[in-house]
């Protein structure tokens, strides 16, 4: 099999298409003093990989139709200019080429309509298309490509069309070789002879069929695990969670299209089981939730649970809908005009016929078998004889561990024990027990897929209305490669955050158990607000569209003594329901959705001792504390104002914890 490196398939965007077509059918042109091309796999890759109308060259070979189809599926949108597509795709809205990407969660605060001013060099100059084609003509690594051309690639769309600019070129080139790989192994070869002889217009009609007829499998598996993480010792089970992760995506490298903390979301073929992935996880007990869908080719939805999510989104519409309506009625009226605005809202509303439609796709998808949900568990025995594992408690225990201090004996089955033989991986938590530490906190952040897709459509409808396109909500479609281009910046926000938590705590009291899960042992209990500065901080810097709607992206932080049962701190930790979470054991918790974040963090409170006074009162009564703040009689009633402010914009709860960790 010939090389033809599908990551470099774009090069030629780099280049002004004034000068020279992206796919270089028109090179050299007027150029002078530019290397001929010299011609290898991947030039006949860049070459031939468009079959538009517009393009003369079109794919000669089975690997060229193959990267053909790739190239349209890793794109923002769909641009193999059929018809069902142009009525759904926000590209005919015309206007002026907009060349830097519009990241929907982190706008850029300028447009480039010039490409060379967006990648910041000078793309018609012969020297730099020297230098493209020289480096072609080299036959270079997919590594080098990225290494020499990344910056670039990072900056430029994909795709320039105002409103389809909503991906970069490293993104678009990276999900295009997954996706060729994918193709490559799963498609019906034709031989090139066809190719060779074929027509344009065949092989257009090819691409279609293929498209229309080709079944892939989109799957959302989610790995649980029957250990309780009671003690220090247990959290071993993180550390198989990421071997776990580590060992699934090197096995099906062309399928893994999203990795989150025990969710995966792949693209697989129609005949692939799940049976191979339960082998994998169920090593260790662990055991699946998953959704799949079946879709064609040209339905590139990256949620299987596309139509469930959309009834819940439509319905979290109807209701805040039918709140605002009933807000403006006054209150005397409210009842009366109750029934009126639920029959609008819920029988006849826009929402309410799409509901109806979804319902019916639900049904046709159900009985059709595109769409099943469920659970598979790791093969357990018919019957268990006792003694019965002490941690997972589903198999029987064989093992004995001894607990070396305490000489505690504890009955382990055989994947528990291998856990937990795994020794210390997480050394600076063993310390921290030894020492008996006071304060710990647990810091997770966590992301819902569902959440992140529901918002992205709003996003992206927000920005296609800015350009003037109607009907914006139809065709803000989210597709694999925003998922991946906001993947990369993900990636990059938790690793910002562990470094800045890093650099805020000494390195003897900071310790990572995964990339999105750290604990820091704190002097101060006044250091969960340094963990709430820093997330609000890095959350700004890449997120702040999020930050006007809601926000997928979840903050939990618990703060226990370290001998404090983890378990008790995982159940939050685990379900994250709140955009920041905040739980000081024994104190009390804030809860903030991520608006209120900045504020809260601005509450200024100088009066010191009307803090002591306001929790000392607390620790008598909550309720009495909160009288004594309203109490017109008490003399520091006039001192107590910026709390009370505070209370009427956070509630009470949170400033009664606040109050806590400002007073120690
Ligand atoms: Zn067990």
């Amino acid at each position: 099999m010939k090389d033809i490196k599908p990551e470099m398939h774009d090069i030629g965007k780099l280049i002004d298409s004034s000068i020279i077509k992206h796919n270089f059918e028109n090179y050299p042109g007027n150029l002078e003093g530019v290397p001929p091309i010299k011609m290898n796999p991947i030039w006949e890759g860049i070459l031939q990989h468009h079959c538009a109308e517009w393009a003369t060259q079109y794919p000669k070979s089975f690997q060229i139709f193959i990267l053909s189809l790739a190239d349209d599926i890793a794109s923002a949108t769909s641009r193999h200019g059929m018809k069902e597509d142009e009525e759904r795709r926000p590209r005919y809205i015309g206007g002026k080429s907009i060349y830097n990407v519009y990241k929907l969660w982190n706008p850029p605060s300028d447009v480039f309509h010039e490409l060379s001013s967006a990648i910041g060099i000078d793309t018609s100059d012969p020297k730099w298309i020297t230098r493209i084609v020289e480096f072609i003509n080299k036959n270079p690594s997919s590594k080098e490509f990225f290494e020499t051309f990344g910056d670039y690639l990072k900056k430029r769309a994909e795709d320039a069309h105002p409103g389809s600019n909503i991906t970069s070129l490293w993104t678009h080139s990276k999900l295009t070789a997954l996706f060729y790989n994918f193709l490559y192994d799963y498609l019906e070869k034709v031989s090139d002879k066809w190719f060779k002889t074929a027509t344009k217009e065949e092989v257009r009609d090819y691409i279609r069929r293929v498209r229309e007829g080709t079944k892939i499998k989109m799957v959302k598996i989610k790995m649980n695990f029957p250990q309780y993480p009671v003690r220090i010792r247990d959290l071993n089970i993180f550390d198989v969670l990421k071997e776990l992760k580590n060992e699934i995506s090197k096995k099906y490298p062309d399928n893994v299209i999203f990795v989150g903390f025990n969710e995966l979301l792949l693209v697989l073929p129609l005949n692939k089981k799940l049976e191979e992935i339960r082998e994998t996880v169920s090593k260790y007990g662990f055991w699946l939730e998953y959704a799949e869908r079946i879709q064609n080719l040209n339905q590139p939805y990256p949620d299987p649970d596309r139509i469930m999510r959309l009834i819940d989104k439509m319905q979290k519409m109807q209701y805040k809908k039918f709140e605002e309506q009933i807000a403006k009625v006054p209150p005397d009226k409210r009842k009366k005009a109750e029934e009126r605005i639920r029959k609008t809202i819920f029988e006849k509303g826009k929402e309410a016929k799409r509901i109806a439609e979804l319902w019916d796709e639900y049904r046709h998808e159900l009985s059709e078998k595109l769409y099943k949900k469920g659970s598979i568990y790791a093969n357990l025995p018919d019957q268990i004889n006792p003694p019965i594992c002490e941690i997972c408690q589903l198999n029987q225990a064989t093992e004995k561990w001894v607990d070396e201090e305490s000489g505690i004996v504890e009955n382990l089955c055989v994947n528990c024990f291998n856990i937990r033989k795994r020794g210390s991986r997480f050394p600076k938590l063993d310390e921290w027990e030894k020492e008996g530490a006071d304060r710990i906190l647990w810091i997770r952040i966590g992301l819902d897929i569902n959440e992140l897709i529901n918002v992205l459509e709003d996003l992206y409808a927000e920005y296609l209305r800015s350009l003037g396109v109607k009907k914006a909500e139809e065709r803000a479609e989210i597709r694999f490669s925003v998922l991946s281009e906001f993947d990369w910046d993900y990636k990059e926000f938790l690793s910002k955050f562990r470094d800045k938590i890093l650099g805020s705590f000494e390195e003897n009291d900071f310790q990572q158990i995964l990339e999105d899960f750290v604990a820091v042992k704190i002097k101060s209990l006044k250091d969960v607000f340094t963990v709430l500065r820093i997330f609000d901080d890095v959350f700004n810097e890449f997120f702040p569209k999020f930050k006007e709607v809601t926000s997928p992206i979840k903050l939990g932080v618990v703060c226990p003594n370290i001998k404090y049962p983890f378990l008790e701190s995982w159940r939050i930790l685990s379900d994250l329901k709140y955009d920041v979470h905040v739980c000081v054991i024994g104190k009390g918790e804030i809860k903030l959705n991520m608006e209120q974040l900045t504020p809260f963090l601005e509450i200024k409170v100088k009066n010191k001792a009307l803090i002591h006074k306001l929790v000392a009162m607390s620790e008598i009564s909550e309720k009495l504390a909160e009288i004594m703040l309203y109490d017109r009689a008490d003399r520091d009633y006039r001192r107590y104002k910026p709390l009370r402010d505070a209370v009427r914009e956070f509630g009470y709860q949170n400033i009664l914890t606040y109050a806590k960790i400002m007073g120690g």
